[in-house]
């Protein structure tokens, strides 16, 4: 079956114009966009979308950095995986550790500003598409 994953274009990557270049790179690689839209996270929405992580030392400043202006999520699908193939795309959570070619690589500016999120697994990306996405817009 076909898996589905959620990424999203947070503020720092909007504010630098990069969407165009962030979901043709995607595309470029095989996958399907399914759903996208422009959103501007209030601080508790962006709490709650990040809510697993709501004990980690970082939590308030990612929340204030989520809800700092507006991100683009988008539905991505291609495959059976994925998922994993979304997130190779991505590289590693911090930039300074990310591979050359990789989106993080190329758009983050630190561990926390760091461009694009992709979904970790199967369960995950459920719950977060349908936190943006209603079943008609899918
Ligand atoms: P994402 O969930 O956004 O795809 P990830 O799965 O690579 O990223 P997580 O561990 O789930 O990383 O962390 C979620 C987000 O929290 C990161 O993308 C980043 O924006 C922020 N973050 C993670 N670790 C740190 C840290 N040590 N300091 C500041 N921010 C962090
Ligand atoms: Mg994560």
């Amino acid at each position: 079956m076909s898996q589905r994953t959620l990424i999203i274009v947070k503020p720092d990557a909007v504010k630098k114009n990069a969407i165009g270049q962030i979901l043709a790179r995607f595309e470029k690689e095989g996958l399907r966009i399914v759903a996208a839209r422009m959103v501007y996270l209030s601080k508790r929405e962006a709490e709650g979308f990040y809510q697993v992580h709501r004990e980690r030392p970082f939590f308030g400043s990612l929340t204030d950095f989520m809800s700092s202006g507006p991100c683009f999520p988008v539905v991505l699908e291609g495959g059976e995986e994925t998922i994993p193939k979304v997130r190779a795309i991505l590289g590693a959570t911090d930039p300074a550790q990310a591979d050359e070619g990789t989106l993080r690589k190329q758009f983050a500016t630190n561990i926390e500003r760091n461009a694009v999120h992709g979904s970790d697994g199967p369960e995950t990306a459920a719950t977060e598409i349908s936190y943006f996405f209603r079943g008609l817009e899918l």
